[in-house]
């Protein structure tokens, strides 16, 4: 019952939709932009590194990491991580991946507000996704019974949930801000002509939809266990 209501249907079920569509969409312009090669000929190191040279960031190393779309700024060891399709690769797909990733890693470098606000939010946020169902599953149970033990613990859940929530919307002025600052650099350093950028902001825009829509399917989910649990009191 609690996986397939009303709410569930007219609430989550289209963001679980959009989710399979920005997935999809983000798959076949990597695909499509992978094979596009930037006229300049460099290779997505490269651009990383000018990006963060060009903001001091000579100390901020870039590795290898194996696998596909595994690539990422690592703020522990202040490392870039690239993958092997990626790491050589001189195609639009790739420069603008990297160019993301030196992104993050000047935010880091600059203290960007939303980074400090989301890592701060980390550990309550992996908590409250933890605790969270559990403690409303348990309390709608107990609810059942007039209990107001019941209906605090589903409370208590919803405010665990809403934990998690605030981390997935704070994620989103940090990817985007990410790719504006590798944007950037490429349009005004003169590393990419001007259809290239064009190209380099649909690939970073269709990876910056993923995580808008897991915001929304998570926001339309907390709207549904808001709902369940006004009904049930
Ligand atoms: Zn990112």
């Amino acid at each position: 019952m609690l996986y397939y209501d009303m709410y569930y249907l007219v609430l989550v079920l289209p963001m679980v939709i959009l989710s399979m569509w920005a997935s999809a969409k983000v798959n076949s312009s990597f695909k499509k932009y992978s094979k596009v090669t930037t006229r300049r000929n460099f290779t997505a190191t490269e651009a990383a590194r000018q990006i963060l040279d060009s903001h001091g960031l000579q100390n901020v190393k870039i590795e290898a990491i194996s696998g596909n779309l595994t690539d990422h700024y690592d703020p522990k060891s202040n490392v870039i991580r690239l993958s092997d399709s990626v790491r050589n690769s001189t195609s639009v797909a790739a420069v603008g991946v990297a160019a993301h990733e030196a992104g993050h890693a000047v935010q880091h470098a600059e203290g960007y507000s939303f980074i400090k606000i989301r890592n701060s939010l980390v550990p309550v946020a992996n908590l409250g996704s933890k605790l969270s169902i559990p403690l409303i599953i348990l309390g709608l149970v107990l609810m059942g019974g007039e209990s107001l033990f019941g209906v605090t613990m589903v409370y208590a859940g919803i405010i665990m949930f809403s934990l998690a929530v605030l981390f997935q919307v704070v994620t989103l002025p940090v990817e985007f801000d990410a790719s504006n600052k590798a944007i950037k650099v490429l349009d005004e350093g003169g590393y990419l002509y001007g259809d290239e950028v064009k190209d380099v902001k649909k690939v970073l825009g269709a990876a910056a939809m993923t995580y808008v829509a897991a915001a929304a399917t998570s926001i339309a989910q907390l709207l549904r266990l808001i709902l369940i649990a006004r009904d049930r009191d």
